[in-house]
């Protein structure tokens, strides 16, 4: 399948039915598998032979959809888990833990900010956050002996910020670690970050992969490039006592840090996506790379249409020209970014409200990249935990608003925006 292009693999990669077998993916809603002898379940149990035993561990309707996604990505292997939280968790955690430090972009989503900051120090790991405009210069003395990772989002939720991915490999590379990118907003079609350097990439597939906000997942996707035997990863060298003595990178090859976030942190941390929801997901990845175009050509219209409006005080979408991210959206996202549109409404944070509360067609609502035009305002909601010198440096302005593009006609949506900017 990885032969056909990416529009094709929405659609086909992962399932390959047989003669007689349904042609539509099926839910296989079991959390269990027989096997006719003891001894061939203790193999699946010591990971000496594949297979199904119990749905934390895999089950056949997340397996298609994470062979789909990793053919999707140009990876080796992919796990779905329960959210794009879990995703950020246990893509750090499996090469981090307590005593170890990660250097992150600052421009991320509110909730992993959150997650790093307060959570994940809380268990022992250090994070130092830099601008994801820094120079080489200025992420290589970001770093320390004990860094295990870098991570940052391709295009930041909700600064819209592009982040310089081979520059950011290239750091990462150069201190013998990975880069881990969240790649939520671009989604492969427009953006495939294993291309640019990067070596995991994750999603919070809540958002375009699903795109009609049915289901809660995330999933993490392993290029299968990172040399683990350089000498900084024990974990994948030595051998794991809690699986009879197996090296990851021995048994498993190239795909050793997706095997072991399955093997080992999801059995023990039990953050599995619901088969329900794969099936779901699925359903949204079919038709993604379609849906993607449209939003991309709905949001430069809208961000045209509001850059001279003249009650906008500012407009940020990378496919503008006058964005400062234009020319870094050019190189890693050349056929669009995503249906995001940030701007400030002229009168601030009040008028961004009456502006928000006198939209008909988009809704307000936490939810971003849905098949729905929707609106937010983050400083008020998903990053209302930051204090303002955190908002800034996320790229959160006090006064900005946060409008994800639907697919709907874009006239329609352009109307909307005419008789609520009319009420401010
Ligand atoms: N990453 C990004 C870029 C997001 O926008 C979000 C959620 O908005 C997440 C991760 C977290 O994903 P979830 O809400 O599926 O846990």
């Amino acid at each position: 399948m990885s032969n056909y292009r990416i529009d094709t693999n929405c659609i086909h990669a992962g399932y390959h039915p047989e003669n007689g077998e349904p042609r539509v993916l099926p839910i296989v809603q079991s959390t269990t598998y027989k096997y006719e002898t003891a001894k061939n379940m203790g193999q699946l149990f010591d990971l000496e032979v594949p297979g199904f035993f119990y749905t934390r561990l895999a089950n056949p309707t997340l397996d298609a959809v994470e062979q789909k996604i990793a053919a999707m990505e140009g990876g080796v292997g992919a796990m779905l888990t329960s959210s794009g939280q879990a995703a950020s968790l246990i893509s750090i955690f499996n090469i981090c833990r307590a005593g170890g430090h990660v250097v992150c972009s600052s421009a991320i989503y509110g909730g992993t900010f959150n997650l790093f900051y307060k959570t994940m120090a809380e268990m022992g790991i250090e994070f130092t956050f830099i601008s994801p405009e820094s120079t080489e210069e200025e992420i290589h003395q970001a770093f320390k002996e004990n860094t295990r990772c870098v991570f940052a989002e391709t295009l930041a939720n909700p600064s819209l910020v592009v982040t310089d991915l081979e520059l950011f490999a290239k750091a990462a590379h150069a201190h013998g670690v990975p880069l881990i990118v969240d790649n939520t907003f671009p989604t492969p079609i427009n953006c495939r970050p294993f291309e640019f350097g990067a070596d995991i990439v994750i999603h919070s597939t809540t958002k375009y992969m699903d795109g009609h906000a049915v289901q809660v997942g995330g999933v993490i996707v392993d290029s299968g490039k990172f040399d683990w035997t350089n000498g900084k990863f024990p974990e994948f060298t030595e051998p794991d006592e809690s699986y009879h003595g197996v090296v990851y990178t021995e048994r498993f090859g190239n795909a050793a840090y997706i095997v072991k976030a399955r093997t080992h942190l999801m059995r023990d941390l039990g953050a599995q996506a619901a088969p329900q929801n794969a099936f779901l997901l699925n359903l949204g990845l079919e038709t993604l790379a379609l849906r993607m175009e449209r939003h991309c050509s709905n949001a430069l219209t809208v961000a045209k249409y509001l850059q001279q409006h003249d009650k906008v005080a500012w407009v940020n979408y990378p496919g503008l020209e006058s964005s400062k991210y234009h020319r870094l959206a050019q190189k890693y996202m050349p056929n669009g970014s995503c249906g995001v549109v940030s701007f400030g409404v002229k009168g601030g944070r009040d008028a961004a409200v009456t502006f928000m509360e006198g939209l008909k067609l988009a809704s307000i609502v936490t939810h971003v990249a849905d098949l729905r035009t929707c609106v937010l305002h983050p400083a008020s909601t998903t990053h209302r935990q930051l204090s303002d010198e955190q908002l800034v440096e996320a790229g959160v302005s006090p006064d900005l608003v946060r409008f994800s593009v639907g697919i709907e006609h874009p006239q329609d949506i352009l109307d909307d925006l005419a008789q609520a900017l009319q009420r401010v």
